[in-house]
C-alpha cells in the first residue's frame, strides 16, 4: 500500500480517538466508547495500517468481502463485526467467520445463525438493529418489536445479545439527530433491565458521531473518517 495512505489512516485514527475523549468528557454519561473501524470497500492493507496503529475491531458489510478480508487477515488479533442487511442463504459464512452481527432485525435470521455458529466458537454477539424513526423505507426491527426480538435471541444459546444498534436518516438535523439517539439510548436502558448480558449502544457514523455520543452511544461506527471516501 502506498506509504501516504497509511500514513494517513494512522492520523484520522489518532484524530478520532482525540474527538472521541473530547466529546465524551462533555457527555454526561460516564462511559467509555469502543471505537469501531468500518473498513467495507477498502483494501486488507488499509486494515493492516490500522491495527498497527492499535485499531482491533473491524466491521463489514457485505458477507463475501468480509470472509475474505478476515481469511487474509487471520495473522492478527481482530475482532470481526458484520454491520450490513443479511439474507438467509448467507448466514452460514456470518456465523462461522464474524465475532458479532449488528444487522439482526428477524427472528428468522437470528434462528439460522443459532443453529449455524460453530461449536467450537464463542457464542456470536448480537445486536438487534432497530428502526427508531419508523421510517418506511430502512430496515431494522420496530420499536414495539424490540422486546419480543430480544427475548427470542436471549434464549439461543450460541447467541449472546449484547444490545442494539442504529442508522439514522442521512437527511436530518443535529436536533432530530439527538432525539431519535435519546429514544435509542431509553429502549437501551429498558432492555438492561430484562437482559443482564446488555452492554452495547451501537450508534453515530463519521456524520454524526457527536450527537451520538452525547446521546449515550457506547459504540460508534466509524469508516470514512478513518479510511478516506469509498469509491
Ligand atoms: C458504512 C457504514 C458505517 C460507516 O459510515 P461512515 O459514514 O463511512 O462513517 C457505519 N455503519 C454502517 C451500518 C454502515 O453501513
Amino acid at each position: 500500500m502506498v506509504t501516504k495512505v497509511a500514513e494517513n489512516i494512522v492520523k484520522s485514527l489518532g484524530q478520532i480517538r482525540q474527538e472521541i475523549d473530547e466529546i465524551t468528557a462533555q457527555s454526561r454519561f460516564n462511559e467509555t466508547v469502543r471505537l469501531l473501524a468500518v473498513s467495507k470497500k477498502h483494501p486488507v492493507e488499509a486494515i493492516r495500517a490500522a491495527y498497527e496503529a492499535g485499531q482491533r475491531e473491524f466491521a463489514e458489510n457485505y458477507v463475501q468481502e468480509g470472509v475474505d478480508k478476515v481469511e487474509q487477515l487471520n495473522d492478527l488479533d481482530l475482532v470481526w463485526h458484520f454491520i450490513g442487511p443479511l439474507q438467509s442463504n448467507k448466514t452460514k459464512l456470518v456465523a462461522e467467520h464474524f465475532d458479532w452481527v449488528q444487522s439482526i432485525e428477524r427472528e428468522k435470521i437470528a434462528r439460522r445463525l443459532n443453529e449455524q455458529r460453530p461449536e467450537n466458537l464463542a457464542p456470536l454477539n448480537v445486536l438487534l438493529q432497530v428502526n427508531i424513526d419508523n421510517d418506511p423505507n430502512k430496515s431494522g426491527v420496530q420499536k414495539h418489536d424490540v422486546n419480543a426480538l430480544a427475548e427470542f435471541v436471549s434464549q439461543c444459546s450460541h447467541l449472546k445479545l449484547r444490545g442494539i444498534m442504529t442508522i439514522l436518516e442521512a437527511d436530518t438535523n443535529e436536533n432530530q439527530q439527538l432525539n431519535s439517539f435519546a429514544a435509542m439510548r431509553s429502549l437501551y436502558e429498558q432492555l438492561q433491565q430484562m437482559h443482564p448480558s446488555v452492554d452495547t449502544l451501537s450508534m453515530g457514523m463519521s456524520g454524526d458521531m457527536r450527537q451520538a455520543i452525547l446521546a449515550g452511544a457506547n459504540m460508534v461506527r466509524i469508516g470514512s473518517a478513518i479510511f478516506g471516501q469509498r469509491e
